[in-house]
Order: structure tokens, then sequence, then C-alpha cells
């Protein structure tokens, strides 16, 4: 007999797998390869937990399940689909973006596995002293030779928020959003002039985008590039949470 519990979680597998296994052919039907959300919105993070009877499944269980189904159903459409993918990458451009979970940037930006090389971190900071993120320019500059660099900022960032509370932080977080934190002391007339909340995140998340275009833009690598005759343009962005817009803040070095 199938109790209530495991019903639920037939359910919840019937619809995730209805989600899961209509994506991939409608990606391989667009000439362009942007994937579309098909029928019902795509299932979020929080609505799969809650659909799943706690402590039935966790999250990393389910995607164990769901991927073997993913794998499958791309095959299904292309044998080669994955094989092709072992020759190499030629992304088209690079995006340096936030670590918040709800900013996936291959998601916002409907792109296929292959056109972005992604390097995340908590409010999409570069610094001269962070190996990790200069060795992902240096490979993307003097390897994959992308033209375009993406700084992509976001609304409603904590990192911004907690580097405008940075005396709560300490330890590696606070190391890492001083910076941002120095930012605001600099520009503090002028943010907390804004409404708190929204529109002070909004502002020095610009300025912080703006940030660090500046010191992409000045990296030795990158100049170097340049001389060598190499174009390497550094896009600031702004994606809005609210409503699933890219704003482009028009300040590309180049
Ligand atoms: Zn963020």
């Amino acid at each position: 007999m199938v109790s209530i519990k495991s019903f639920l979680s037939i359910v919840a597998i019937a619809t995730i797998f209805s989600e899961v296994s209509a994506a991939p052919r409608h990606r391989h039907r667009h000439r362009h390869g942007h994937v579309h959300a098909v029928g019902k919105h795509h299932l979020t993070p929080q609505e799969v937990q809650t659909m799943v009877p706690a402590g039935e499944h966790t999250l990393p269980e389910l995607v164990l399940k769901y991927n073997k189904i993913w794998s499958k159903d791309n095959l299904s459409f292309d044998p080669n689909y994955f094989k092709n993918f072992t020759g190499g990458q030629y992304p088209g451009f690079t995006w340096i973006g936030c670590s918040d979970s709800r900013v996936a940037s291959d998601t916002l930006s409907e792109t296929l596995p292959g056109q972005i090389f992604t390097h995340r971190n908590i409010a999409n900071g570069v610094s001269e002293d962070d190996a990790n993120s200069l060795a992902v320019l240096q490979y993307t500059i003097d390897e994959l030779k992308v033209q375009d660099i993406v700084i992509s900022g976001h609304t409603y960032c904590g990192g911004i928020n907690a580097a405008m509370n940075a005396t709560a932080f300490d330890g590696p977080i606070a190391k890492w959003i001083k910076p941002i934190a120095d930012l605001y002391e600099a520009n503090r007339d002028q943010i907390d002039a804004l409404s708190p909340g929204y529109e002070r995140n909004y502002a020095l998340g610009k300025l912080n985008v703006k940030r660090v275009v500046d010191i992409v833009g000045n990296l030795e690598m990158v100049k170097k590039a340049r001389e060598g005759g190499q174009p390497v343009r550094i896009h600031g962005w702004m994606y809005h949470m609210e409503t699933g817009l890219i704003e482009d803040l028009k300040i590309t070095n180049e």
C-alpha cells in the first residue's frame, strides 16, 4: 500500500520529471540555443523542498536522481551531446558575478554549457591580492582569448548589505568585503541620503561594479593583451532580481 508520504514523493518526482525531461527537448529545437520556460514555470529549489516530504530527500539526493534523467534525455536527442563538449571550450564571454543562489548566471543569461566562463564570489569582486579571481581572468585572457568580460552585480545583494554593516562581520567575510565597506565610507553622504533597503543597496552595488570594472581594466594582463592587439572589453551590468532584467550600466572599459 502506498503511504501518503510516498504518494507525495511520486507526485513530486513526476512533476520534476516532466520539467527536467521537457527542458532539453525545447532547448534542442531552438536555433540560437536559448532555453525558454516550458509550460508551467520551472520549479524553484524551495518548491522542490516543500513538495518533497521533510527528511525523505535532500536537494543533493534529488539532483543525483534527476541528473541521470537529464543525461539520458539529452543523449536520446543527440548521442554526441556530451561527447561534443570534450574537444575544448570556446566561451563567448566571461561572467564575474555574485555567489547568491538566486543569480545563477547560466539561467538568467539563457546560455548553454560552453557559452560562458564563470567566476562567482560574494558581491562579484576581483582583487589584486586574490589569486582565485586573477587566475580566472588570466586563463580567460591568455588561454581562452575571450574578448568580453562582464562584471555583474545584482539588486538585493547580501554582500553589499554586509559592507554597509561591516562591523557585524569578522574572519574571511570581513576581509573580503573590506574594499566595499571602504567604498561605502567614501560615498556615505550620497548613499545614506537614499532610502534604506533597496535604494542604498542598488547605489552601492552600482559603485561596486564600477570599482571592479576599473580594477580589471587596470590589470597588467589586460594592458598587455590590448597592447598585443587582443581586444578586452570589460562591461558593468546589474541584474535586477525583482524583474529578471539585466541592466547595462554603460561603463564599458575597452
Ligand atoms: Zn550578491
